[in-house]
């Protein structure tokens, strides 16, 4: 079995307890109902306009299966094609490989600063961080991830990091953190943009280099592609000598026609626009136009692993929509932050333990991180099955824990006793005689407020009224009786 991932993967606590913790904040609930319904309510509208959106869906699957089905082959001829145009190709097993690949690459520049494309590959290393140790200046340039580091928040959104901050929120953080900044800011959307354009403008101008992640990478031609709304990333993949772009190996497509059906799939899945404003394509280097040094870091951490995985591999036809998100019960209450790891959501309950293995302790509540309602794989633009993974991967949970302790755990007796009491209708009639017990339990206002070990879960929040006079089964064969 290929290694597990590194780097931002992790939960940081059990989801219960972080979301627990998150639930607290009012603010963020607030802000996150605000804008996971205005997205929700703009893709529903656009998706509709579409009387073939079911077949693109399909047409979308069935490309990323074959892509996946046919990795390795793909992979090498992305190498070929964008080697022969002038590119260089690095292959990264996991986060300290890639970090340490970039790092180098940057020094090798001389260059002591770089700017950024809103990347999840990077966000999922700690590039930054690493970058920062090494004495490199990360800036990033997308709004919402500017937002982020200026506040050293974490992303809770794979779209809009900065979903959980409100306007007044984001004027706070520029006027606290930005070097310059006019004093008398308002929370304007149009003001704000505008700090953030002064901001990064020269930062624009004088980096040497740029780092990027990808959107995806056609194996046919040796095309990166990357696709944004600010035309912040447009200005970092143009302007400096050297493109520097780190990529998971998920992300390649067969055949530049396939774009046609991902160009029409993304933007209406994540911010619900019938196009997206600038839509990047490069292969290799074109001379005297853009970057000169043109890299690309091919990174697997834990993908091959995940890939292994007979049912969970579909995770990796994500195209990092975000559609699941904005749609998920649970998302919407939480926030990303209680999932700890870069990828929250419905596709982050899946794909953060399929990347380290759900044998990792760290990640083993996140598949129970669910209602199982299925809305995120309505929602899903390449259909993948969450629910289904999601049960898949409790399963393998429940199982690793079983190997490790070896002594059965509660749940494996509640389990066990729950099919003893189903198996038979005499069984349950056996049952039903502790009901009394029950009865006392809930006292004199009829509620049991406490229950025991592993059930204590169900009572946290609710409590459960008193068992009736009279079981259902009684009832019954005392009505048939009377007939
Ligand atoms: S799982 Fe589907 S809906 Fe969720 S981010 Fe990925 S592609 Fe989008």
């Amino acid at each position: 079995m290929p290694a597990g991932g590194q780097g931002n993967l992790f939960e940081q606590e059990p989801f219960p307890k972080a979301a627990h913790r998150e639930l607290g904040n009012t603010q963020m609930r607030k802000n996150l109902r605000h804008a996971t319904h205005s997205i929700r309510d703009k893709r529903l509208k656009v998706v509709g306009e579409l009387p073939d959106w079911e077949a693109l869906r399909d047409a979308g699957s069935t490309i990323k299966n074959n892509s996946m089905a046919t990795l390795e082959e793909r992979l090498l001829e992305f190498e070929k094609n964008f080697t022969a145009r002038g590119g260089v190709v690095h292959w990264a097993r996991d986060a300290d490989e890639a970090n340490k690949i970039v790092t180098d690459l940057v020094r090798g520049t001389g260059a002591t600063e770089v700017v950024k494309v809103k990347s999840m590959a990077t966000q999922e290393i700690g590039l930054n961080e690493h970058l920062e140790s090494e004495g490199i200046d990360a800036f990033e340039t997308d709004l919402a991830e500017l937002i982020v580091q200026l506040g050293h928040d974490k992303p809770s959104h794979i779209l809009v990091p900065a979903i959980h901050k409100n306007r007044t929120e984001v004027r706070d953080i520029f006027l606290k953190e930005m070097p310059v900044v006019d004093p008398n800011l308002t929370d304007e959307p149009a003001k704000l943009a505008e700090a953030a354009r002064a901001h990064l403008r020269k930062k624009f101008l004088a980096a040497k280099v740029a780092i990027s992640g990808a959107n995806f990478a056609l194996a046919d031609t040796g095309t990166l592609g990357v696709v944004e709304s600010e035309g912040n990333g447009r200005m970092c993949l143009t302007l400096p000598e050297t493109l520097i772009t780190v990529m998971g190996i998920e992300k390649v497509l067969p055949h530049w026609e396939d774009i046609e059906v991902f160009m029409q799939l993304l933007p209406r899945s994540s911010t619900g626009e019938r196009m997206n404003p600038y839509t990047s394509l490069w292969t290799g280097v074109t001379e005297d136009d853009g970057p000169q040094n043109v890299h690309i870091v091919l990174l697997d951490n834990g993908r091959t692993r995940a890939l292994a995985d007979r049912f969970g591999r579909t995770a990796l036809n994500c195209i990092r929509c975000s559609a699941c998100m904005n749609v998920c019960p649970v998302y919407e209450r939480t926030g990303g932050h209680a999932y700890g790891s870069t990828y929250p959501g419905p596709i982050g309950a899946i794909l953060s333990p399929l990347l380290t293995g759900i044998e990792v302790e760290e990640n083993g509540s996140l598949p129970y991180a669910s209602s199982l309602c299925g809305a995120c794989y309505e929602a899903c633009p390449v259909k993948i099955n969450i629910p289904e993974i999601l049960v898949h991967l409790r399963g393998e949970d429940v199982d690793a824990k079983r190997e490790k302790h070896k002594l059965p755990t509660q749940m494996d007796l509640l389990m066990k006793g729950g099919s003893w009491a189903l198996g038979k209708g005499k069984n349950i009639g056996l049952l039903e005689k502790a009901l009394p017990l029950g009865r006392l339990a809930a006292g004199k206002d009829k509620k049991i407020k406490k229950l025991p070990g592993i059930a204590a879960g169900w009572t946290q929040s609710r409590d459960i009224p008193a068992p009736p006079n009279k079981s259902f089964r009684d009832w019954w064969s005392d009505e048939k009786e009377s007939k």
